[in-house]
Formats: C-alpha cells, structure tokens, sequence
C-alpha cells in the first residue's frame, strides 16, 4: 500500500491509509496504547487497542525512535480529546496493521525538548539525532525556504547560476587559508576558497552580467558564536551598474527571502548610514535599530552602511596600510585621483556597502575596480612589491585589460541571515552539520590523523608536534 505524510491523514477521514515514521511518544492509558507518530510532515495519533491480541502485544513492545509502519482507517477523535496545536489534531489511527521497520538504542539526551540544555559535544556527536528535534526541523526548512525565494528572485531577474572552483589559489579575503596539498605537483598547495570574489569578477569579464552562486566559503579564523571556519553565502556579481543599482536589487531580494518564511521588516526602503554617521551615532558599524517591543516580535531591522575608508592603519604591513573591506572595491572618481596621485591615503573612502540587520553584518560588497592602474596602486599601496603584485594577481591585472566591464557586486550570509530571522544564538542552530566551538567537525569528530602512506603519497612528512 502506498505510504501517505502524517500531515495529509485529515483529508482522507475514514478511508485506509498507510503512515510511517519514528515513534515519537508511547502512552499507556489502561486499555488503550496511543502512539505519537512522526514523520517529516508532522505527528500523527495512532491507538491501540486490547481486541488483537497479537497486534497489541507488539504495540507494548514500541519504544521512542523506532521506526514503524502502520495501516488503519482515519477517524475523527472522540469528542473533548482534539488538540487544536497539531495538524492533524482531530483525528486519529487506530492501527489495525503494524510493521516494525527498525528498533532504537535509547537516544542519549531527549528530543523533545529543544536541546539548548544539552552539552554542544554530544549533540554534536549525534547530530542526526539533534536534528530530530522540532525545532531544528524548523530551521533547516526555513532555510531551504529562504535560499529557494532567493533562486527564484535571482532567477526572475535575469541571473545564471554558475559553481566555481573549490581548488584555487588564496584569495585576499583577510583571514586565513585553508590549504589542501597537491599530489600531481608536489610541494605545492590549493587554496580552499574564501570566497569566490576573483572568480565572480572574471565571470562579468566572461560576459555574463548577472552571476550568483549559493557559495561555500573557507576561512581558518578564530570561531566564534556567529562565526565558523564554514560559510554559506549567496553570492552576487552585476555588470554596468553602480552602487544604488546593487543596493535595490539586493532590497529586492532580502525582502522577496525574507517576507517567504514570514519574517516583519521594520522599515523599507532600507535606511542608510555612511561610516562616519553609523560611528558617531551607534559607536559601531554593526548596530540595532530595533526598540525592545520589536526585539520580542522578532522584527528584522535592516540597514546599509556605505562611505567605508578604503585602507586602515596596520603594524604588520610593511606599509603600514591594510585594506578595510576588500581590495578589489572601487573608489568615487576623486578619491580614485588621490590614491593614483598618493594623496590622503587614509581618507580615501570606498564604494563598499555593507547590510547590517539586528546587530549584526549579514552582507557586503561593493563597486569593483574595474581598470588595471588603480588595482596595481591598490596592491602597492598595502606594501605589495611588483614582484609580488605579478605573483598573486597577475591573471587579475591581465583580465583587467581586455575589456572588463564596469562590475560590482555582494554576497549576502545565509547563515548570519537565519540566525536573526530565528532568533538563534549560535550558528549551529541553523546549520546542519557544524563544528564544536574546538573545531571538530559534527558526527566525524575531524580533522584526524592520517596515514604515514597518504603523506608520502603528497611528498610530505609529519614533523612530531612540539
Ligand atoms: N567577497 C566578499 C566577501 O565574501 C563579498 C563581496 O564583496 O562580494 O565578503
């Protein structure tokens, strides 16, 4: 018999009908064994009762989390027993046929609870157990919700989506790479990606005109709460437009994304602060517009930020400069003068806008530089010698010449953005498989050590650690 989801059981009152799933709940009630049974669509009651002899003794036998299959007619439940909280609360299964698919160890921490209270390394550890729990059900739909509405949007206004490589060479993202050895060229290594940003920049050279990626980013930075050593972002390029075409069509879709999984906006349009202005006013330029009544309706409060100063202050360049954002981004026509001429390096102010929302940075791109001079000088600037220039960017300042087109664009942090349209702490809420704030991988328990082999086989050897 065809299996049908728990969730569409009450349009089918009184005819048979096959459900499975884990066994959520057993309860006892004298005569009677109701069974709360879950599947991906929700909870379905089924009943139990003493007639079959042989079917009840089974019944007795069901434990939380074992997989069962059942058959039974749907019927309404008796008078004063609905729940009005579940889906399928004014009916039941009573089961007239039961397979037991598969039994269950007892699950180390609770389920139905909403796992907050549980130590991160065993949820962690069992996380395919975690996952069971309601409420990251939830999150993990929401945000394949959110990233479909994203698609979608993406796709309606003229997008392609196109994957880029995973082994590449270091991008100058600010943090730390993650380096994987080559075989076929030993002593040499790949880069993982911190984002696709040269990538994007050479796929509007490409002609594309409109990219986005749903991208995986890498970087080895210190972990913290809202930051992992994984990111996923949505990921956007556009040719021949200029910052505020950027910014409304990322508008567009935020909003599109986030009205999909039933999130409030404060204010729309956007407000927009510059650097400067978001200082003053909020002493950050990751801030919370929200009043306290609309912290506890869970309002989204977005703002943009823009007007960044292009290089900051750093002692461990040998210039003395480092970039704010990306060194890639493009300056105004004045300030783009003074960084050729040298002028007033530290006030130059950049085409980079960043989205901030609830506190915090959900997004942030910028206008790209788009002619070869102005990107040599940027690289120079930070203390680059051309030697080094022609090492790690020669393939971009080569691009540059052949008819690049004016291009910007932004990437926009899923997991930043499902953290506030939840409410969430930490990312590990809302995402499936997240490392221990150690930085173990989730079920895995990586890195580990590999085998003497696999090194030889890379050309490398394992110093003993110190
Ligand atoms: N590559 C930047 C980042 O990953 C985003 C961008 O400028 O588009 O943060």
């Amino acid at each position: 018999m065809q299996r049908v989801l728990t969730v569409e059981t009450p349009q089918k009152m009184r005819e048979r009908v096959r459900v499975a799933g884990w066994v959520q709940t057993r309860r006892d009630h004298g005569k009677l064994i109701f069974i709360d049974l879950r599947d991906s669509s929700g909870v379905l009651q089924l009943v139990f009762r003493p007639d079959d002899a042989e079917l009840y003794q089974k019944a007795e036998k069901l434990r939380p989390e074992w997989v069962i299959s059942v058959e039974g007619a749907v019927r309404e439940r008796p008078k004063g027993m609905e729940n009005p909280e579940l889906a399928t609360g004014t009916i039941e299964l009573p089961v007239e046929k039961l397979e037991i698919l598969n039994e269950s160890k007892t699950p180390p921490f609770p389920l139905d609870s909403n796992g907050l209270e549980i130590e991160e390394e065993l949820r962690l550890k069992y996380r395919y157990l975690d996952l069971r729990r309601e409420r990251l059900q939830k999150n993990m739909r929401l945000r394949s919700k959110f990233v479909q509405a994203a698609r979608d949007y993406l796709f309606k206004q003229g997008f392609v989506e196109i994957d880029t490589p995973l082994l590449t060479k270091s991008t100058p993202e600010g943090s730390r790479d993650f380096l994987v050895p080559s075989r076929l060229h030993p002593g040499t290594f790949y880069a993982l990606p911190q984002s696709p940003q040269q990538y994007k920049q050479l796929l509007m050279m490409a002609g594309f005109e409109r990219y986005f990626q749903i991208a995986r980013c890498v970087r080895d930075e210190d972990l913290r709460a809202d930051r992992g050593f994984e990111h996923t972002q949505i990921d956007i390029e556009m040719s021949f437009v200029e910052q505020a075409d950027i910014m409304a069509m990322v508008e567009g879709l935020v909003l599109r994304a986030c009205e999909t999984v039933g999130a409030t906006i404060k204010t729309k349009p956007f407000p927009v602060f510059s650097h400067v202005e978001a200082m003053q006013k909020f002493g950050d330029d990751k801030f919370d517009l929200r009043t306290s009544g609309e912290k506890e309706a869970g309002t989204l409060a977005f703002a943009w930020v823009k007007d960044f100063p292009v290089f900051e202050r750093s002692p461990a360049t040998r210039s003395g400069w480092t970039y704010s954002h990306n060194p890639f981004t493009a300056l105004g026509p004045e300030d783009e003068e003074k960084l050729l001429d040298g002028r007033d390096i530290g006030a130059l102010v950049s085409l980079q806008y960043d989205l901030v929302c609830n506190g915090a940075e959900v997004g942030g791109g910028g206008i790209r530089i788009a002619k070869r001079p102005v990107l040599e000088k940027v690289f120079e600037t930070l203390g680059h010698s051309k030697e080094e220039i022609r090492e790690l960017f020669g393939h971009m300042l080569e691009a540059l010449e052949y008819g690049a087109p004016p291009h910007g664009g932004i990437a926009l942090g899923v997991d930043r953005l499902i953290m506030v349209i939840t409410g969430e702490k930490y990312l590990r809420e809302v995402q499936a498989f997240p490392m221990t704030s150690g930085g173990k991988t989730a079920v895995m328990e990586a890195p580990t050590e590999v085998d003497p082999k696999q090194l030889a086989g890379l050309g490398l050897e394992m110093k003993k650690p110190r």
